[in-house]
């Protein structure tokens, strides 16, 4: 008998049709006399539909009623799914986040699941029950309802796999599994059987949304292997786990690509010690966070131009602190946030020489301007002009013969 984690994403419980489909999945699964913990997203499209009813609202709408309004998504597919569950002749419950309790820290919408009361879950798994639990969502200390940050029903299932000592958590999703790259855009993208969870979490971070980057951060820290894989047909997932098991054939693994990010540029900036400090102070001081930096020297020698990208939704932010900062000289400000930045991602890069060389080639070929570039051991990402996204991704998905 395995204790198993089976999580279900928002278009696998998308319609009446398909929770009774996943009641089936979990029948089976039962059936197979597996202890089974099922958790739920709201219906896709829901949390969209909910967040935009608190905008009409007000622009600046609570951030604790936000929460209790935004995780009610999940309360309605748990009470299907157990309903379903129910009608199959199957013993199901499900229990809100105040009624286990999930216990959360941290900010109203971007909150961290910390510990869970275990006690009626295993007394109902003991009595042969299936449990339903909400994805997304907790309660603080202070016993207001949190929501744990976006497609954070992954970051539920894992933290309930870890506290619950589960023997597999299973993510089902509307796609086969973790592919090279998103497959619904590129058709060409190619299922990968295993991956690490380096390589997952930069993949994640830089724009996979298959995984939510902090759910595989969590996996990754307490070891818990994870399996991607379709409520929609029986094809085999992919498998996360430690890196050291698997056998690296290719430098590349996967592309990756987001359109979060905004560039600012600074031109004729004094050039003296310090004046990067200058700039960037007051932009962490008030929580923006710089990503990339680009520095050109100009050809006095004493001016600089600086280019570096902040997240879009920050942007605004950005260019009322530097325009009131009284420290820093320069001639002229640029700003564009119609930007994306496209990423490769792969353990293998490590050992790989010319990567860099190959990628720049590449987008140089189909005319493709590089506006920052930033790298770490096993990815390298570039901003680009957001119209020219699925080209790149495109390009580099096949010079690295992923297609
Ligand atoms: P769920 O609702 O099940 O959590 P998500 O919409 O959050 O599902 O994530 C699945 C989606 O992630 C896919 O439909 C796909 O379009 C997108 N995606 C982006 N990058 C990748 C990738 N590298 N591999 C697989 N899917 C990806
Ligand atoms: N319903 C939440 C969201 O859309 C959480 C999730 O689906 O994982 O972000
Ligand atoms: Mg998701």
């Amino acid at each position: 008998m395995a204790k198993k984690i089976l999580k279900f994403g928002g278009t696998s419980v998308g319609s009446i049709e398909r929770i009774q489909h996943v009641a089936k999945i979990i029948k089976k699964e039962h059936a197979a006399n597996n202890e089974i913990i099922a958790v739920v997203s709201a219906m896709s499209g829901k949390t969209n539909e909910l967040l935009k009813y608190s905008e009409d609202v007000s622009k600046n709408f609570d951030k604790r009623e936000l929460d209790v309004l935004l995780s009610s998504g999940e309360q309605v597919t748990s009470a299907l799914l157990a309903g379903a569950l129910i009608e199959l002749g199957i013993k199901a419950k499900s229990w809100l986040n105040w009624q286990i309790p999930i216990l959360t820290e941290g900010d109203h919408s971007n909150a961290r699941i910390i510990n869970m009361n275990i006690v009626k879950i295993n007394n109902f798994l003991s009595e042969n029950g299936v449990v339903i639990i909400p994805g997304f969502q907790g309660i603080s200390k202070e016993g207001n309802i949190t929501t744990i940050g976006r497609g954070g029903s992954d970051a539920t299932a894992v933290a309930v796999a870890k506290i619950l000592n589960a023997d597999s958590c299973e993510i089902y999703t509307d796609v086969d599994g973790v592919f090279s790259t998103d497959p619904n855009k590129i058709p060409l993208a190619k299922k990968i059987d295993k991956i690490s969870y380096n390589e997952m979490l930069e993949l994640s971070s830089l724009g996979a949304k298959v995984m939510q980057s902090s759910a595989v951060q969590t996996a990754m820290m307490y070891n818990i292997p994870l399996e991607v894989k379709s409520t929609f047909t029986d094809r085999v997932g992919t498998k996360i786990f430690d890196q050291e098991n698997i056998d690296y054939t290719k430098s590349v693994t996967g592309v990756a690509y987001s359109k979060d990010d905004a560039k600012i540029t600074l031109v004729g900036v004094k050039d003296k010690p310090g004046v990067a400090a200058s700039i960037f102070e007051p932009l962490s001081k008030n929580n923006v966070n710089v990503d990339m930096v680009i520095q050109n020297i100009s050809s006095d020698q004493k001016t600089t131009d600086l280019t570096f990208t902040v997240k879009r939704t920050d942007l605004s932010k950005a260019i009322e602190l530097i325009k009131s900062n009284k420290k820093i000289e320069y001639l002229n400000m640029h700003h564009k946030d119609q930007v994306s930045k496209v990423s490769i991602v792969g353990a293998g890069m490590v050992s790989t020489p010319g990567i860099t060389f190959k990628m720049f080639k590449g987008l140089a070929e189909e005319k493709i301007n590089i506006l920052a570039i930033s790298t770490s051991e096993i990815k390298l990402s570039v901003i680009i002009d957001e119209d020219d996204t699925l080209n790149a991704v495109k390009k580099l998905h096949t010079v690295f013969n992923l297609d």
